[in-house]
């Protein structure tokens, strides 16, 4: 090979190796690195190791003889395994450690990101004109629906109004199990599979590397031909849903019309264009209701967007953010993702999720798994690693954001108006986890005393001075001096401790 373009595990679409303004050159022969030392550094979830490895070999089946795939202790050595000092492209890589590792390559030329809507430019405009006012997520996403001309009716958001969340937050339907929506894509594992998996317990076999969580069948696409089904069965058969319970949740029913397209949008197999592209076509053919495109059209072209932006655009000490002070160290039950060893029926039902598939939906991730950590002041940059290392679609792009932002509030409030949190009633609203509970979430003191409900109390009581300035929580704060039982809940909650609730 003379020249070479090499493709991180993330970059496993089209999109990374098309040869056109910013491409890699046509006639570079390609590259992946299969580095063990990833997996060493860090104790992942199990099925995210086997995703990740399935993916990438996947790609390399699908390319053939234009790829050369090396199995190496680093990148360092797969590099000089593979190309010496040769040139070498690579496309903008995902994280900052990598960044940093490409750039101080002298034979790495570094390619623009692909994998994203909005570019650095023009996020960094957008920021510089908005920083004053406080970077808000609705103003970004308003931006990108004029710029990239999504859901619009000329100058105007189509329907007449940006934002449709009131249509998409409702309870669980009454005495529902299940939502009822047409199943997801699952994928069928094969030969490459089955090879992942022994080679998994063979590290594992030798101490060389741990995991924690199941891997059971493989539930997530690992190819383009697959992530093209699981977008494809989304749109058609579920999309129509997804709105109204977006923000529901069911202990037999996790998934609800959810995408599950994260993961497959992470490693590069899907382009976000094409996903929110697809979702407008189904609400201009009249397949499926505004409410329910908006919502999903919010998240890929706003959150997702604004989440990878701000993770370059806060910069490296973002990631170190602890203004609420919070240095507790996560318990053990937590980190070995022990859904048997916790009571709390919402926490066992979710952590439990996170044990056997390696995802759950945004609400358990920010209202049940978040909330709890932050209620009990736990490290945020322990919980962000702890994030990134349990969930299949983990980058550290999209978890300082996600977690150091917006569900830990470490940051003071660059990402979000206000702590995410809440007592177990509003876990009672919005899900039918408190059912046959043995906390009840109206009790905040006492053997049955909901640990949300105290948790919540016991945070608005140890955050007082701050909140209490903001227009958003400082209500609730001034709440605190009516609960006669505050010194009990006090007491209570610190005997509780770190033991599983
Ligand atoms: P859907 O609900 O169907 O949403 C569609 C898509 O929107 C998702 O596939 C995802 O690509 C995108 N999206 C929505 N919200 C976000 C967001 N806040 N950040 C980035 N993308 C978003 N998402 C990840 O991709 N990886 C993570 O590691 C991750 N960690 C999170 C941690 C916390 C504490 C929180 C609150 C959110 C996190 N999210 C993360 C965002 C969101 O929870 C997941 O993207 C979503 O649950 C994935 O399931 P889905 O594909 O069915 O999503």
């Amino acid at each position: 090979m003379t020249r070479a373009h090499w493709l991180f595990g993330d970059q496993l679409g089209p999109a990374f190796i098309a040869a056109d303004t910013g491409g890699p050159d046509p006639d570079a022969g390609l590259l992946m690195i299969e580095s063990r030392s990833v997996f060493r550094r860090r104790r992942f979830h199990r099925a995210k190791a086997h995703l990740i490895l399935s993916a990438m070999r996947h790609r390399a089946a699908e390319l053939g003889d234009r790829v050369t795939y090396v199995r190496a202790d680093s990148y360092r050595e797969g590099l000089r395994k593979a190309v010496g000092r040769k040139p070498v492209t690579v496309h903008h890589p995902t994280s900052r450690r990598a960044a940093d590792f490409v750039n101080a390559l002298a034979n790495v030329t570094v390619l623009p990101p692909r994998g994203f809507l909005v570019t650095r430019e023009d996020f960094a405009s957008w920021a510089d004109a908005h920083e004053h006012g406080g970077l808000r997520l609705e103003q970004f996403y308003r931006h990108v629906r004029r710029e990239h001309d999504l859901l619009m009716e000329g100058s105007e958001p189509a329907g007449g109004r940006w934002n449709l969340d009131h249509d998409n937050r409702e309870s669980p339907p009454p005495g529902a199990r299940k939502l009822g929506a047409p199943a997801p894509y699952r994928p069928r594992e094969n030969d490459i599979d089955a090879e992942v998996r022994h080679d998994l317990d063979r590290w594992e076999r030798d101490g060389d590397v741990s995991f924690v969580g199941r891997d059971g069948p493989r539930m997530f696409p690992a190819s383009r031909r697959e992530a093209l089904a699981a977008l494809r069965r989304f749109v058609e058969h579920r999309l129509p849903g997804f709105g109204a319970h977006e923000d529901a949740m069911l202990a037999a029913d996790p998934v609800l019309s959810h995408s599950l397209l994260s993961s497959s949008l992470n490693l590069g197999l899907l382009h976000p264009a094409e996903c929110v592209d697809r979702a407008e076509a189904a609400w201009r053919s009249g397949e499926a209701p505004l409410n329910s495109v908006e919502g999903f059209v919010r998240q890929i072209a706003g959150w997702r967007e604004y989440v990878w932006h701000l993770y370059w655009y806060f910069g490296e000490d973002y990631r170190t953010s602890n203004a609420l002070g919070h240095t507790t160290r996560l318990p053990s039950w937590w980190n070995e993702l022990d859904a048997d060893a916790v009571t709390a029926h919402c926490l066992s039902v979710v952590l439990r999720q996170v044990r056997d598939t390696g995802w759950t939906h945004h609400i358990p991730r920010l209202m049940i798994l978040g909330s709890y950590a932050l209620q009990r002041g736990w490290d945020p940059a322990a919980l962000t690693d702890w994030f990134h290392r349990s969930f299949i679609d983990g980058y550290d792009w999209v978890m300082l954001p996600n977690v150091v932002g917006m569900s830990q509030y470490a940051d003071g409030g660059r990402m979000t108006t206000k702590p995410y949190t809440s007592g177990g009633a509003y876990i009672d609203r919005m899900s039918d986890l408190c059912g046959g509970c043995r906390y009840r979430p109206d009790r905040r003191v006492g053997e049955d005393a909901c640990p949300y409900t105290a948790g919540y109390w016991s945070f608005l009581r140890r955050h007082r001075s701050l909140l209490r300035h903001n227009a958003r929580t400082s209500g609730p704060v001034s709440g605190l001096d009516r609960l006669s039982d505050l010194p009990q809940l006090l007491r209570q909650e610190q005997e509780r401790g770190d033991a599983a609730p």
